[in-house]
């Protein structure tokens, strides 16, 4: 589209803010059309039918590390070799990563010395753009956060290898393997291996590799994830890598269950912690889950029926993007093929701005700063477009706002 000169770019978005929208683009939750795939799963466990396969009375205390049939599902979808090396936890992976973290401040892992929180630094390596949250983990410990480029191919290697071989308070890097938030990028082979088998100087070091988005593609054109469980045994680094993923955007996000699958050794350790902390988890949800989904593939088929609801709103915003942004040299923006968000860089320095015109014109979008540790987006530049919530009809509207806004941050 042909460019607006800035005084017609100032009338559009005044039209805009005398509509009095108030539109929400902030948060990646799946949308009732997508929460309603699940509801049938609530019929599944009955007053008169609440036993696991093997019989287990699912509203007692009991089961630890989760139902049988539980693990399962999970070995396939978090791809470790056996459900012992599977731990079931309750509706958020969030949780279950906090509470990892938590626990090596207080306990240190196996082959810690002495617990995080009394060794004199503790940092970890942040590839960002990144998931805000993971960061908050890090700030509510006292973690000092390194930022790290985020590629297409994963964490920037050659950033990361160097780093961790020469500091031994580099205890951790937080990598979302697949789909990432906000990029959408995917790790490749070679960045799975090379976490695999970098050398640490740290020997208590660990990956958070948390899988969110493993199944969540847009349509059969689809990433490859590499396993990293099996290239960290075969490095002989098996203690590294910890991973999570759960069912918050498959079934419902606030009633999913969560899980995090890890080495036996690791897998112990974090059981030792959790029996702290609970008798065991919600099987009666877990039981819901198994019955509706039946298996992984049973998973991967429900998975179909999201990509149907949202690949369209993913495509409503790129072809937007395009329209008001393509060729101006204002804008990039990435095209995942899965996960819940579009990453959107504008031009340095205007970032802050472009998130305060459009909440001024009723678009709420993700704080800017926010996929940077301490919030703090050096060049200011990334915003973080979350697609999956609002109608479509919203989502052309708060896109075509943003566009605006855009250009006009960048025309000051
Ligand atoms: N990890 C990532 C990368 C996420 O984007 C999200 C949700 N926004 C979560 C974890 C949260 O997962 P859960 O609901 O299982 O706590």
């Amino acid at each position: 589209m042909a460019s607006l000169t800035k005084k017609e770019l100032k009338k559009k978005y005044q039209e805009y803010k005398e509509q009095g929208l108030a539109l929400d683009m902030t948060r990646g939750k799946p949308g009732a059309e997508q929460l309603d795939l699940s509801l049938p799963m609530l019929d599944l466990v009955t007053s008169k039918d609440y036993k696991t396969v093997a019989g287990a009375d699912t509203r007692n205390y009991g089961g630890l590390d989760g139902i049988p049939e539980m693990k399962a599902i999970f070995k396939d979808f978090l791809e470790v070799s056996s459900t012992d090396e599977i731990i079931v936890g309750g509706n958020s992976s969030l949780t279950l990563m906090h509470d990892t973290i938590s626990h090596a401040i207080t306990h240190g892992f196996p082959e810690s010395k002495k617990p995080w929180g009394q060794q004199s630094k503790v940092k970890f390596l942040c590839p960002s753009p990144g998931y805000d949250r993971h960061f908050s983990i890090c700030e509510h410990f006292g973690i000092e956060m390194i930022t790290v480029p985020m590629t297409e191919k994963g964490p920037d290697m050659d950033v990361v290898e160097k780093l961790v071989a020469e500091d031994k308070s580099i205890k951790g890097i937080w990598v979302v393997p697949k789909y990432s938030n906000p990029t959408g990028f995917t790790c490749s082979k070679k960045t799975v291996k090379r976490l695999a088998t970098m050398e640490t100087a740290a020997k208590d070091f660990r990956i958070m590799w948390d899988n969110a988005y493993t199944v969540h593609h847009l349509s059969k054109d689809q990433d490859e994830l590499a396993n990293i469980f099996d290239a960290c045994k075969e490095a002989g680094t098996e203690n590294r890598v910890l991973i999570y993923g759960s069912f918050s955007k498959i079934s419902f996000a606030g009633a999913g269950v969560a899980a995090m699958g890890a080495s036996l050794e690791n897998v112990n350790w974090m059981k030792g912690h959790l029996s702290m902390s609970t008798i065991g988890p919600d099987k009666l949800n877990q039981l819901r889950h198994t019955r509706f989904f039946k298996d992984f593939k049973g998973v991967e088929k429900h998975m179909k029926k999201h990509a149907k609801i949202i690949a369209p709103k993913f495509e409503a915003v790129i072809e937007i993007l395009e329209k008001e942004l393509g060729g101006k040299d204002i804008a990039t923006w990435t095209q995942p093929k899965g996960g819940y968000f579009i990453s959107l860089d504008v031009p340095k320095g205007c970032a802050k701005e472009v998130v305060k015109l459009a909440a001024e014109a009723g678009v709420k979008l993700t704080a800017a700063g926010a996929t940077f540790p301490y919030k703090n987006d050096p060049k200011d530049e990334n915003i973080r477009i979350a697609p999956t919530l609002p109608s479509m009809g919203e989502i052309k509207l708060a896109m075509r706002v943003l566009c605006v806004c855009v250009q006009l941050a960048a025309a000051k």
